[in-house]
C-alpha cells in the first residue's frame, strides 16, 4: 500500500524520493506548491560544521543582553507569544553540559553524511550541478567575537569537523568582496546549493517523473485504522499504509490528536537578495550577528536571524532593514539595491535537534520535522533515517536522541 508524505519542503520531498528510490509507492500532500515554505528561502548552506545544539549556556546567557540590542539577530515581538515561556524552560533544561554533549554528538552524526547524502541524492536527480563544494567561512569582525567562538571551535574539533583558521588578511584574500575582519574560519568540507526553492523543485519533478504522486491538499487529520492509517483532507480521504509528518511548522498539530504532544516553536528568519557580487566564491556566516551571506546563481542572499512571534503574525520588515544595514556595511558601495524580501518560519523543538522517526514505538506514523537551522542540510539525511525507520533497516546510526517521543519521558 501506499506511503503518505504531508508536506512538500525540503525535508518531505527528501523523504518521499528516499522512499520512492527504495521501491515504495509514495504520494506527497501540500496545499502549497513544492518548496513554498520555509524551504523557499534559506541560505542555501549544506553546514556540516553545525555541530554545537544551540541549546546551550553561553545562548541562554547571551540573550538578555541580544533582547535590549535593536540590531541583534534576536527579536522577541512584545505580543505574548503562546508557549513560548514553557518552550524557553524546555530549552533552557537542555543546555544542561551533559545534554549540549549528548546533542553535539547527535547532531555531528546526524550532518556528517550531508554532503554526500546530497550528491546521491541530486544525482539521481540528474541535478548534480545544483550543489557547489566550495566550502564555507566564519568571520570574526573583532577580538571579542574570536574569544566568545572559543567553545564552538573547542566542540568542532572534538567532533572532527575539518577547519582552518585564517588571519584577517587571509581572509582578505580568499574574500575580497568582504569588509575587513579580525579573523576566520574556513570549512572545506560545506558545500551550498545554488537555489534553495529550485533544489526542492527538483526533488519534486523526479518524484513525479519516477511515478510519485502530489496532491495539492492540506491533511486536516490523521486516524488510525486496522492497517495502517486515513488520511482526511476536505471532501477527500486516503488510507496509507505509513505516513511520515513533515509539515515543517504545522507538524505538531497533526501529531497531538495521535497522542504524541511535541512542544515545536516557529522561529521566524528573514532574507534580502541583492545582485551578485564578485570576490564571494563561498558563504560566509557573520559570528554574532546571526547571518549567512551566500553566493547563489543570480543572487547574493542575506539570510538568517530569529524571531519568536506568533505563527500567524505579519511579516516584521524592519528585519530586513537590520539585514540590508549589515550587508551594505559588509560588502560596501558595490552592493545594488535590494532585489527581494523574505520571511520564514523555522520549525524548532526547545533542544535543537529534530524529530526523526516513529512518533512512539511501533507507530505507523512518522516524524520529519523540527530541523530548526539545518532543515536543508539534513533534510537528505532525514530522508535515509526515515527509510530505514519505514523499512526496518539497520539504521545507519543511533536514532534514538531525534525520538519524537522524547519530551514526554
Ligand atoms: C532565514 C533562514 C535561513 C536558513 N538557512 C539555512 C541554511 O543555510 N541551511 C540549512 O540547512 N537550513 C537553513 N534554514 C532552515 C531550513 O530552511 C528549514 O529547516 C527547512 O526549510 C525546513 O523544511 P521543512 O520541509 O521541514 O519545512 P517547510 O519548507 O516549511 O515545508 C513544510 C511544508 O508542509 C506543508 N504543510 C503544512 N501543513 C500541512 C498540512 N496540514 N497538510 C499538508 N501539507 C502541509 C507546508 O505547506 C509546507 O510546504 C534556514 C531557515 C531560515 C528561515
Amino acid at each position: 500500500m501506499t506511503i503518505a508524505v504531508v508536506g512538500a519542503g525540503v525535508v518531505g520531498m527528501a523523504c518521499a524520493r528516499a522512499l520512492q528510490r527504495a521501491g515504495q509507492q509514495v504520494v506527497v500532500l501540500d496545499p502549497e506548491l513544492p518548496g513554498a515554505g520555509c524551504s523557499h528561502g534559506n541560505a542555501g548552506v549544506i553546514a556540516v560544521d553545525h555541530v554545537l545544539p544551540l541549546a546551550r549556556p553561553d545562548v541562554l546567557r547571551g540573550l538578555p543582553a541580544m533582547l535590549g540590542d535593536p540590531d541583534s539577530p534576536l527579536y522577541l515581538k512584545p505580543t505574548r507569544v503562546p508557549g513560548l515561556a514553557g518552550w524557553m524552560l524546555r530549552m533552557a533544561w537542555a543546555s544542561r553540559p551533559a545534554a549540549v554533549e549528548r546533542g553535539s554528538i547527535a547532531l555531528a552524526n546526524l550532518v556528517r553524511g550531508a554532503v554526500s547524502a546530497w550528491i546521491e541524492e541530486l544525482e539521481s536527480c540528474a541535478a548534480g550541478e545544483l550543489l557547489v563544494r566550495a566550502g564555507s567561512y566564519l568571520a570574526y569582525e573583532t577580538p571579542r567575537h574570536y574569544a566568545k567562538g572559543k567553545i564552538q571551535r573547542r566542540v568542532m574539533r572534538e567532533r572532527g569537523v575539518a577547519a582552518q583558521d585564517l588571519h584577517g588578511r587571509e581572509v582578505a584574500a580568499r574574500l575580497p568582496a568582504l569588509a575587513p575582519v579580525y579573523r576566520g574560519l574556513y570549512h572545506p568540507d560545506t558545500a551550498h546549493v545554488l537555489n534553495p526553492r529550485r533544489l526542492v523543485e527538483t526533488l519534486a519533478t523526479a518524484f513525479c517523473a519516477a511515478g510519485g504522486t502530489l496532491h495539492t491538499r492540506r491533511v486536516e487529520r490523521l486516524s488510525m485504522n486496522e492497517t495502517g492509517v486515513t488520511l482526511t483532507a476536505q471532501n477527500w480521504r486516503l488510507d496509507a499504509s505509513r505516513v511520515v509528518i513533515a509539515a515543517g511548522w504545522r507538524s505538531a498539530e497533526l501529531c497531538a490528536p495521535l497522542g504524541c504532544t511535541v512542544p515545536l516553536a516557529v522561529e521566524m528568519g528573514y532574507h534580502v537578495g541583492f545582485d551578485p557580487v564578485d570576490g564571494l566564491a563561498a558563504p560566509v556566516a557573520i559570528a554574532g550577528r546571526g547571518f549567512m551571506a551566500t553566493p547563489l546563481d543570480g543572487e547574493l542572499r542575506i539570510a538568517g536571524t530569529v524571531e519568536f512571534a506568533r505563527a500567524e503574525a505579519a511579516p516584521d520588515w524592519r528585519r530586513t532593514d537590520i539585514l540590508e544595514r549589515q550587508a551594505r556595511r559588509l560588502f560596501g558601495p558595490v552592493l545594488s539595491p535590494l532585489r527581494n524580501r523574505w520571511r520564514g518560519s523555522r520549525p524548532t523543538l526547545p533542544d535543537f535537534l529534530p524529530a526523526i522517526g516513529p512518533l512512539r514505538h511501533g507507530s505507523m506514523v512518522y516524524a520529519a520535522f523540527g530541523h530548526h537551522h539545518i532543515g536543508l542540510t539534513t533534510a537528505a539525511v532525514t530522508g535515509q533515517l526515515i527509510c530505514d525507520a519505514v523499512l526496518g533497516r539497520q539504521p545507519r546510526f543511533d536514532p534514538a536522541p531525534f525520538s519524537p517521543d522524547r519530551f514526554h519521558r
